[in-house]
């Protein structure tokens, strides 16, 4: 069921999927269950999957990463989603900073951040969203003024993945209000100095594990040489990486989505009632049959979407169709997997209640599953006649 062979990996994305799962088996899934009881931030876990090389994936060689390709995180995070989608979504957030900051940062931001993302010193975040404008991102409010050497920033910004632990976050600001989405321009703010403002972690319905919290710049003075993506690249460049994102995000709700089938089906096949496997059942073996054929499905337009962005083709209507369609699977199927396990399926020890509010975390990061909506219906609108 694994479909692998519709996105082969060389021999060393092999041996790095291969590590990162022995490590997900051994050090994730024991621990998850605690981290969402304790809403702990599981920063020690971080630390080292970065030293097995989990956040230099898609860094180049030449900046100390393993320079592998697009398939091999979305592999990776979809393995490790299995145990925990929390934990894989926080690991992947400061991979994507490391990643950031080595191709579009200069010297100095390197210098002072790039080494500590890898060796997993440091945590990253990128931070778009504010407590008024989510979906309607070119409606952000946090200011970046001009000042003798440098910007101001000052505004509130929300739900960011790592937020409870974060040390270097790329900003995004409105350098113009007038000028809309043009205006808006990114920053690289450290978050130990004076004038940010840590928020106290969010209480959610589940993944504790990715530390959401929110921030405030209060006069946060960002001099020249922080200035990441200048106003009039930044609105674009983020919409560009979230094509990225959608498309993993999709992955890691197959991710879930296969670690429970595979739960069910060993249940079904050991628990019996009325003197038979439940797997004897027609009405339930059915059910594990399309759980199966929309896992598959969700894969291949996650898999389909993956080759389009590594081969720099538009991947905006893949990445939208594959994570519409795999949250929209996990968020039926979890449940059907977990109904199979009876009330058993309710415990902690079992991974299924925290994948299902994972799955529903999964509706709104990276874009929502209207706005995915919005953007297929656009692309069926271009192709109307006339
Ligand atoms: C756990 C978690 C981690 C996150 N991590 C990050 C992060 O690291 N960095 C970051 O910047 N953001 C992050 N986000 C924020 C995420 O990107 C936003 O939640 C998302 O963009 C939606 O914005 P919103 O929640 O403000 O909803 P809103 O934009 O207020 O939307 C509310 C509802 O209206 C719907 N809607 C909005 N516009 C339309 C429309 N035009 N047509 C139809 N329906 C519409 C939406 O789909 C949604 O259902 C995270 C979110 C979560 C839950």
């Amino acid at each position: 069921m694994l479909l692998a062979e519709e996105l082969p990996l060389s021999q060393a994305e092999s041996r790095l999927l291969d590590a990162a799962r022995e490590f997900s088996r051994r050090e994730v899934a024991p621990n998850a269950a605690r981290w969402e009881r304790e809403r702990a931030y599981p920063r020690a876990t971080l630390r080292a999957a970065a030293a097995l090389g989990l956040t230099r994936i898609q860094i180049p060689a030449a900046a100390g990463g393993l320079d592998l390709r697009y398939r091999a995180k979305l592999r990776i995070m979809e393995e490790i989603a299995r145990d925990d989608f929390a934990f894989a979504f926080a690991l992947v957030n400061t991979h994507n900073a490391a990643a950031r900051l080595a191709r579009d940062g200069n010297d100095g931001q390197r210098a002072r951040y790039l080494d500590g993302l890898l060796r997993g010193e440091l945590i990253g975040a990128v931070s778009l969203t504010e407590p008024a404008a989510g979906s309607d991102f070119a409606a952000i409010r946090t200011r970046a003024e001009r000042v003798e050497g440098g910007w101001r920033l000052n505004g509130e910004k929300a739900w960011l993945t790592n937020g409870t632990a974060v040390d270097v976050v790329v900003v995004y600001a409105q350098t113009d209000a007038s000028a809309g989405a043009k205006g808006i321009a990114a920053f690289v703010v450290d978050a130990r100095r004076a004038g940010f403002e840590r928020g106290p972690a969010y209480g959610l319905a589940g993944a504790h594990a990715l530390g959401a919290a929110g921030f405030r710049l209060a006069d946060y003075f960002a001099a020249d040489a922080d200035l990441f993506y200048a106003p009039g690249t930044a609105f674009k460049t983020a919409l560009a990486s979230i094509t990225g994102a959608r498309i993993y995000v999709a992955a890691m709700c197959c991710g879930m989505v296969e670690e429970a089938l595979t739960l069910a089906l060993a249940r079904a096949c050991t628990r019996s009632t009325f003197g038979e496997p439940l797997i004897r059942r027609q009405a339930l073996r059915w059910m594990l049959a399309d759980v199966a054929t929309d896992l598959e499905a969700a894969r291949l337009l996650g898999y389909r979407a993956a080759r389009l962005l590594e081969t720099g083709e538009d991947a905006v209507l893949a990445a939208a169709h594959a994570k519409k369609f795999a949250t929209r699977m996990a968020e039926q199927h979890l449940p059907q997997c977990m109904q199979l396990f009876g009330a058993e399926g309710l415990m902690e020890a079992h991974p299924l209640g925290r994948h299902l509010a994972a799955a529903r975390v999964a509706h709104y990061a990276d874009g929502t599953t209207e706005i995915q909506n919005e953007r297929i219906a656009a692309y069926l609108e271009r192709g109307l006649p006339g």
